[in-house]
This record gives C-alpha cells, structure tokens and sequence, in this order.
C-alpha cells in the first residue's frame, strides 16, 4: 500500500465534517479559504453558515457594497478580505469561472495556496495548494526536515507528484493532510500516533526526542502598536470599525478616541488614532463625510 493510500485510509475513518467539503461549489470553496485565513475553524463555520444564504453565488456577491460585505463580515477580523473576496467575485462574473490552476491565479487577490486549493477541491485538479500545515507535514514526510520554511516549497512540489496518487480520491490527499496537521502532525508532532510513522524519515528524529522547536519558529510575529497601549494596533481598528458600523449617522472622529480605549489621551494619541482611520481608509472600509466616520459605500 502507498503512503498516500494508507493517508486515504485514516482520513476516512477520522475527517472532520466541515461544510466547506460536501461542496464542489468553486464560489463556496473560495468563501471558506479566504474565512480561513487567520482564522479557527468553529468560528468560520459560523460565519460560513451566515454568509452562504445572503450571497449565495459570485453574482450576488459581485452586486454587494462595501458596506454589506463589512457588516456580514463583522466580528470575523482582517476586513479587508471581505473587500478582497468581493472583488473576486466581480472578475468572476466578468470574465466567467476559471477552469485551470492559473486561471485562478489570473484572479487579483487569489494566490498560489487559494487558487491550487480551488482547483483541488471544487475542479479535481491532481495539484497541491501548499500552505503551513501542508508543508509541515511534506516536508517532514517527503524531506524528512522536522521543520520546513517555506524556502523548501520548490522542493516538495518537485517530489510531491510522485506522492499523490494518480486514480482515485487524490484531491482529497491535501484535506487529509489538513486533517493530519491538526490533529497529530502538530508543530510538536505526536509520531506514535501517526499512521505514516513507518514511511516517515522525521519519525525517528522525533521519537529520539533530540528534535528541538528553532528559535525564529518560537519568536512571536511582529505587529504594529504604539508602546503605551495594551494591544496591537489591529485590535483596535476592529473597534473603529465596530463603533463605525454600530453608528447609526456616522461617528463623529473626535468621538472615537475614548470608545476604543479608555485611556485615550486627546494630546499624545491623536497621531495613533488618525494613523488607523488612515489606514481603514486606505482599505475601503470606512470613509469620513463632514467630519464622520461611514462605512464605506
Ligand atoms: S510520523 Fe511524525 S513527523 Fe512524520 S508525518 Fe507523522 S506525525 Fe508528522
């Protein structure tokens, strides 16, 4: 039996049922990747659940405003995907639904992770979407690195065709990986458990216990934030945002201040906050209209 067998066999009997898999709805699948990004599973399945019945197709969404495409987006965080999502909906309908790999990719917005895993799940493509759990697991599994960069993604592209099965269910070797990433192949992986441990050149490095997490992995990601403040800066333009939306005739922006931190200081943070207006700005989510703050249309 191959190894992308024996993969086959454990993701049968332990996927996860997610809504996003009993569809080969290209639309559908595109949603739950961009909901995806930077952020957990449970939480996009319920936005998932509210965003498919008010745009339900590319069409729909395509004839969305920023604004309703902001309101629906509430509460799911990085706004400007919502934007992003839109938009790719409107090249859609313009130039119809690509069939092909590059298709996808000729979309603005979509990247080589996105418009592979699209062609995988909704169009049957034998290709590999490659992000962080998948090259986690790869990379482990097909270089036998215990922790592969994303420098090593030309490598496992190049061995990756040998690995995926030819007939069969091989587009759904990417989602067992998934599957596998989460639940054993974790950063910390549990090899014992691993129904590759036998095929897996990391296996042995691990179980020695002599495998040691590199530094630059531990190091937190660095975020924007002004020194005096408890949270970095995206935290709070998601209040602005919030305040904005929950605004019934604009918020006035000598208001906003105090409603996203209550240690707001008129003199020595209106530099931080017009930054972060700036910045919603810059990405079509809000707009000020006689000195308020507005969604954006
Ligand atoms: S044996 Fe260990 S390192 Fe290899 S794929 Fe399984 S969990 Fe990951």
């Amino acid at each position: 039996m191959t190894t992308a067998s024996k993969l086959l066999q454990w993701y049968k009997r332990h996927r996860r049922d997610l809504p996003w898999r009993k569809t080969r709805d290209p639309y559908r699948i595109l949603v739950s990747e961009v909901m995806l990004q930077q952020t957990q599973v449970d939480r996009v399945k319920m936005f998932y659940a509210a965003w498919i019945p008010r745009f339900p197709n590319w069409k729909r969404l395509a004839s969305a405003s920023n604004e309703d495409v902001i309101r629906m987006w509430a509460g799911l965080g990085y706004n400007r995907r919502a934007l992003m999502l839109r938009d790719a909906a409107r090249q859609v309908v313009e130039r119809g639904v690509p069939t092909t790999t590059e298709g996808w990719r000729a979309i603005k917005g979509i990247g080589p992770y996105t418009s592979s895993a699209i062609s995988a799940f909704a169009q049957k493509k034998r290709v590999m979407p490659i992000d962080t759990n998948i090259r986690r697991v790869l990379g482990r599994l097909l270089l036998g690195k215990p922790f592969p960069q994303p420098r090593d993604d030309e490598r496992i592209q190049k061995v990756v065709n040998d690995f995926l099965p030819h007939r069969g269910n091989y587009f759904d070797v990417p989602q067992a990986i998934f599957d596998l990433a989460t639940d054993i192949c974790q950063k910390s992986p549990k090899c014992i458990e691993c129904p590759l441990r036998r095929e897996c050149p990391s296996a042995k490095k691990f179980l020695s216990g002599r495998v040691r997490i590199p530094k630059q992995m531990i190091k937190k990601a660095v975020e924007s934030r002004h020194a005096e403040k408890l949270y970095p800066d995206r935290i709070y333009r998601g209040r602005i945002l919030k305040a904005v939306r929950e605004s019934k005739n604009g918020m006035p922006i000598g208001r906003i201040g105090p409603i996203i931190d209550p240690y707001f200081d008129q003199i020595v943070d209106s530099e931080w906050i017009e930054k972060m207006i700036s910045r919603l700005i810059k990405d079509q989510l809000i707009e000020i209209v006689r000195g308020k703050l507005f969604l954006k249309k």
